[in-house]
């Protein structure tokens, strides 16, 4: 992935050993070692999903829905059940979740492939209507998410746990009748999506998110002023 984005030696870098270059060697930096780090399946999913800005409405929806069954259990928990959970939840198709019912819930709370809670998984079917409504007043989940921040990726600290946008997403979810979204909840997803943004800029997955703008800001020669060093 680094290669192809022409970033190979982002994020890596030089640890210089006693000033003795034989022994010096490189290591490839990643923020939230704490968090992220502990085994492979963490450590792809820093490296490939968390904090990267997503637009597509019906993974945010999935994103949303992961984070509400989170409470209580771990995460490594629930990417471990990912899979299942997209199976048992018609791949987190918003319209056909919004439409379960009761025998469908019933089924949900038999199968031990997911986290079987009947509170989360109402939530999960009752936020599905509340998104479905988002579409019709916003265009898409999508839009509505991103309209607090005009677009934006707002930085942000990683270990930090609500914050005034955080506050103000939850409140207004809330109020439009979303369950679970509690300002620790909702920052946590933010940080998930890439709306608060909070990969450490040494991280190598900071340079693969700036790389578009880093290649917008590239040295134009034709935009060069008289005087420099050509002119002597
Ligand atoms: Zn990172």
């Amino acid at each position: 992935m680094l290669q192809k984005n022409g970033f190979r030696y982002c994020g890596i870098v030089h640890i210089p050993e006693d000033d003795d270059p034989r022994y010096a060697y490189e290591k490839v930096v990643r923020c939230g070692e704490r968090y992220y780090l502990k085994n492979e399946l963490l450590t792809r999913y820093h490296d490939e999903e968390w904090g990267k800005p997503e637009h597509d409405a019906q993974k945010l929806y999935e994103m949303f829905v992961l984070e509400l069954f989170q409470a209580g259990v771990s995460w490594e928990l629930l990417l471990r059940k990912r899979e299942n959970f997209r199976s048992a939840f018609d791949n987190f198709d918003v319209e056909k979740i919004a439409a379960y019912g009761p025998e469908k819930i019933d089924a949900l709370m038999q199968d031990p492939g997911i986290i079987r809670n009947r509170r989360k998984i109402e939530a999960a079917i009752g936020n599905a209507r509340v998104v479905l409504k988002l579409r019709e007043e916003f265009g898409s989940f999508s839009n509505y998410l991103w309209h607090f921040t005009e677009n934006r990726s707002i930085p942000e600290r990683m270990d930090a746990v609500t914050d005034q946008l955080s506050d103000d997403v939850s409140k207004d979810m809330k109020k439009r009748g979303i369950r679970f979204a509690g300002s620790v909840t909702v920052f946590s997803f933010l940080q998930a999506v890439g709306i608060l943004y909070c990969h450490d800029p040494e991280c190598l997955c900071f340079h693969r998110d700036h790389a578009e703008t880093f290649a917008q800001n590239h040295y134009q020669p034709e935009n060069r002023v008289s005087g420099g060093r050509n002119d002597r």
